[in-house]
């Protein structure tokens, strides 16, 4: 049985006084959560705040990127055991704003993942394909790509270890979801690659209003949300629809 899990993803948004409304509004409304899991993946310099807030509430505390190196001259770069030091449970790692907008490629991305690993970090892997590749028919061969680099490094046991987050590109930022049967036909593609236990997240749009439909096929196991995971009642909102029995 896999518990499901909704990760919030802040982005680069946030500033103290904000967060420190917004996360108290989560935990509170997050003590009358049952039946699921959840995180919040804050930028860099809010870790600390975010992690105090979070204390004890149930809400882990998660990182949108993590650096592949451990230590040294790496000047920008945030490791793994940073993270940990500031109580990270998770490490987003592959957004496709990074491989987008920073030139991540695969091989990257999985020295990042191996990075997380090694640190005792939950590395939640994104895949997806861009609207281009999905209408030319390659979203299996993208998300295949993409998943297989990490798996020649790690192995397929590490997803015991490891989650994976479906983000189709054209999805993120855009309020046009997947349907509950395309993320379901990604997600059984996937899930044959990896292990029953690794839990598989959607990304792209997610909603109060349309999280139910998807959170209800049988291989989502919950949600990486980015814009509505900055408001708090649309955030507990789909972790409330993520909580409830089909
Ligand atoms: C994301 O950033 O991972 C994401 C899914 O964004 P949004 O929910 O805004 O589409």
């Amino acid at each position: 049985m896999r518990t499901r899990l909704v990760a919030g993803n802040w982005k680069m948004h946030g500033n103290r006084a904000g967060n420190a409304v917004r996360l108290q509004a989560i935990v509170e409304g997050a003590r009358s959560l049952a039946g699921v899991e959840c995180a919040l993946c804050v930028p860099y310099p809010y870790l600390a705040q975010a992690s105090e807030a979070l204390e004890g509430s149930g809400v882990a505390l998660g990182a949108q990127d993590v650096s592949e190196f451990d230590e040294g001259a790496y000047t920008g770069e945030v490791s793994a055991p940073m993270l940990a030091d500031f109580g990270c449970r998770y490490a987003i790692v592959g957004h496709s704003e990074r491989r987008q907008h920073f030139g991540e490629s695969d091989e990257r991305v999985a020295a990042k993942f191996a990075a997380a690993l090694r640190h005792g970090l939950v590395p939640i892997l994104c895949v997806g394909e861009t609207l281009a590749e999905r209408e030319a028919g390659r979203t299996e061969a993208v998300v295949a790509r993409q998943l297989d680099t990490v798996l020649e490094r790690s192995g397929r046991e590490a997803f015991a270890r490891a989650l994976i987050a479906y983000e189709p590109v054209w999805a993120i930022g855009t309020g046009r979801n997947a349907t509950p049967g395309e993320a379901q036909a990604v997600h059984a593609f996937l899930r044959a690659r990896v292990l029953e236990q690794t839990r598989i997240l959607y990304g792209g749009s997610l909603r109060a209003s349309n999280a139910q439909a998807i959170f209800a096929m049988p291989d989502v196991d919950g949600g990486l949300v980015g814009g509505a995971s900055l408001v708090a009642e649309e955030f507990l909102a789909i972790c409330r629809a993520a909580g409830k029995k089909d």
